[in-house]
């Protein structure tokens, strides 16, 4: 047998474990699964006891793992607090599920470290290879996914479901689940790299449909642009988003909140006012909220985009450029725009370890906000190195999968609450 649980998160460690995870699909006959195995409140955990001891903890979740694999398994670490398993040669498809129940009691049972036991809590999703999906790393993003709607649904497992395709989706669905309630928000941390510490958390919304699934935001704010339900989600957001800001800052007062803001709000003639009415409801004060607008959307009219963003700046309230760097005329948008943040985008970020270019056009967008007395965000954050060569920039703050994943925010409130 030979198992793959490596210690390290690296990319030879992950091309192995898939590679060995195809070849195991295309020898057997039987039929496949993939686990992602994805730990609740891993981070606040080990921020709490600290990297060495967190380190430890994930070396024995990796012992533990590696223990119940079979003959035809494979366990790769793909980062802090997240597994993937692979189980090969299934006789039905029960034995997948069992297996997930193992990973489990040993997670809340077996965990042990110098003499206290550990009891730890995974949201494990669960995609089968039968059908279509053969090629292992789709079957882990379709685990990840339905780990992720383990999360949203606080169930310890859930099933990849195939999503629907966002243009097939009901603006009268998309309405319901705003004017019902059934929208959740999710928040990340973000990280001041000076202070070590969280500073603040961006608000992401999701939606989970009993028929189309957890629907990620890339489809649905599109489809709310489109068909001018925009204007309910942002207020169902801004509402919701400050009633768990009002919630954290009882336990962290210095946070911060960042809110994706759709500049076609804009056109709304008292929208400074709405939000100003919102913070009073939820007893949020106007520096504890950033906005963030994209180049992009503020195009559509930039005369008024700069009167309004003025006006939200002047009442306080911090303006971010979200994915700076894609657009066509950033430079224009920081001479217009009263802007206290750029939040740099993930796709310039994520190269930085493989491409000198990428690394230099990041610098200068570091050095760009430095010199204009503005914040540095890098989004996309996704391992050590990464994290290393920002630090070395000067990048003041920075958000991404190896800091954080987004998750609900009552799980982040509850991990918080525990310190
Ligand atoms: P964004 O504002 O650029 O948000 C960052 C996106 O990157 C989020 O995707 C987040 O989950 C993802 N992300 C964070 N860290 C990492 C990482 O390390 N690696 C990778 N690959 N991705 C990472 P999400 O939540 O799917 O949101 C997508 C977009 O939808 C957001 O992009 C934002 O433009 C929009 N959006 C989300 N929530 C809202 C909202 O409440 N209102 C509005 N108007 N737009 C929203
Ligand atoms: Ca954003
Ligand atoms: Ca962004």
């Amino acid at each position: 047998m030979s198992t793959l649980m490596h210690r390290e998160t690296g990319r030879p460690g992950r091309s192995a474990f898939l590679r060995e995870s195809s070849e195991e699909i295309r020898s057997s006959e039987d039929a496949n699964a993939m686990l992602f195995v994805r730990l609740r409140d891993f981070h606040e955990l080990r921020a709490r006891i600290g990297y060495d001891a967190g380190d430890a903890l994930s070396a024995l979740i990796a012992d533990g793992i590696e223990e119940i694999l079979r003959p035809g398994d494979s366990g790769y670490r793909l980062g802090d607090g997240e597994f993937a398993v692979f189980l090969g040669r299934l006789l039905s498809d029960n034995h997948a599920l069992l297996a997930a129940g193992r990973l489990q009691r040993m997670l809340r049972d077996e965990i042990r470290l110098e003499g206290r036991h550990w009891p730890l809590d995974a949201a494990i999703g669960l995609a089968h290879s039968s059908g279509s999906s053969t090629d292992p790393e789709l079957l882990l993003r379709q685990a990840d996914r339905a780990s992720q709607r383990a999360l949203a649904t606080r169930m310890p497992l859930e099933r990849y479901v195939a999503p629907h395709p966002h243009e097939d989706i009901p603006k009268d669905a998309l309405r319901e689940a705003i004017l019902g309630n059934r929208m959740q928000v999710w928040l990340q941390p973000i990280w001041d790299l000076r202070q070590r510490k969280m500073i603040g958390v961006e608000s992401l919304a999701r939606w989970l449909d009993g028929t189309y699934g957890l629907v990620s935001p890339g489809d649905f704010v599109p489809l709310a642009e489109r068909t001018g339900l925009i204007g309910d989600f942002t207020r169902w957001c801004l509402n919701a988003t400050l009633r768990h800001t009002f919630e954290l800052r009882k336990l962290r007062p210095d946070v911060h909140v960042g809110i994706n803001f759709s500049p076609r709000l804009f056109v709304e003639d008292d929208i400074v006012e709405q939000v100003h009415g919102a913070l009073a409801i939820w007893n949020v004060p106007h520096d504890a909220v950033m906005l963030e607008v994209t180049e992009g959307e503020t195009m559509q009219n930039p005369e008024r985009s700069a009167m309004m963003l003025t006006r939200f700046h002047d009442s306080g309230i911090a303006v971010a450029l979200d994915d700076f760097g894609m657009g066509h005329s950033s430079f224009d948008y920081l001479r217009r725009y009263p802007v206290s943040a750029l939040k740099i985008d993930q796709g310039f970020v994520r190269d930085i370890g493989q491409s000198e270019r990428a690394r230099q056009l990041v610098r200068s967008m570091v050095d760009l906000a430095r010199n204009l007395g503005i914040t540095s965000i890098a989004e996309g954050v996704e391992d050590a190195s990464t994290l290393h060569v920002l630090e070395g920039m000067g990048c003041d703050r920075v958000q991404g999968y190896h800091i954080s994943r987004p998750q609900p925010a009552d799980a982040l409130l509850a991990s918080l609450g525990k310190d």
